[in-house]
């Protein structure tokens, strides 16, 4: 899949006027090459999760930091694994859409607050696999899963030896994304969360400083939690 240009036309500068805030004119720019290149990496990954099976029926949602205050992400329910641009939205850093189009996943939420608190983060996704899905309803009672020991674990920044201990927290779901964003924003006030964490019954969220990165996180924590629930098994 390949783009030709952006729904925005050749400008490399677009600006819009989002909105009349305060009595005077909110004015965002963003550069339409730049959503030109996240468009088409988050729809390559997309497409990639789509083949493997981790988003089914719609579900699931990427996202990209543009710059310093904007990010690209999916829209709401469409198929993930054909995305076109006019299925990637520009939001701000609140999650306010900035483009025109379709409308943002309410778990839009949960991006930003990633980008927010973490400046580093350049890339978000979020994906429903079966080991994810499954390894969220076995730990969700402990709200968190601790996995030590495994050679893999060095494919997360920051960790060099099997002797490392990641700790992925497991939230309660919520159809109400405030309240789950704020649950996940009280956890960061106690302690980080490094790299990923499961919602019960839903999903993983899984984010890196570049798009590579996030998608090695993602696949390091589908490889270890199938590890788990395959011990458990092997265990019982
Ligand atoms: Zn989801």
């Amino acid at each position: 899949m390949s783009y030709s240009g952006s729904p925005y036309g050749a400008s490399t500068l677009l600006v819009i006027i989002s909105s009349i805030e305060h009595g005077g004119l909110a004015i965002a720019a963003f550069s339409a090459a730049r959503f030109a290149e996240c468009a088409q990496a988050i729809a390559d990954q997309a497409a990639d999760l789509a083949a493997r099976g981790w988003i089914p029926a719609t579900s699931g949602n990427f996202s990209l930091r543009m710059d310093e205050v904007h990010v690209a992400v999916t829209a709401s329910g469409c198929n993930k694994a054909n995305l076109t641009p006019q299925e990637i939205l520009v939001v701000d850093l609140q999650g306010k859409p900035i483009s025109s189009g379709g409308k943002p996943s309410a778990e839009t939420e949960l991006h930003t607050q990633i980008y927010r608190r973490f400046p580093e983060i350049g890339a978000v996704l979020h994906t429903h696999s079966l080991n994810q899905t499954l390894a969220s309803r076995v730990f969700a009672a402990d709200q968190r899963l601790d996995i030590a020991g495994y050679e893999l674990l060095k494919a997360f920044s920051g960790y060099a030896t099997h002797d490392d201990r990641i700790v992925i927290p497991v939230f309660a779901n919520s159809q109400d994304m405030g309240e789950l964003a704020a649950a996940i924003d009280a956890y960061l006030a106690r302690e980080p969360i490094t790299h990923a964490y499961l919602i019960d019954g839903h999903g993983a969220y899984a984010w890196g400083a570049s798009m590579a990165d996030a998608r090695r996180h993602l696949d390091a924590l589908e490889f270890l939690l199938s590890c788990e629930l395959e011990l458990r098994k092997l265990r019982a």
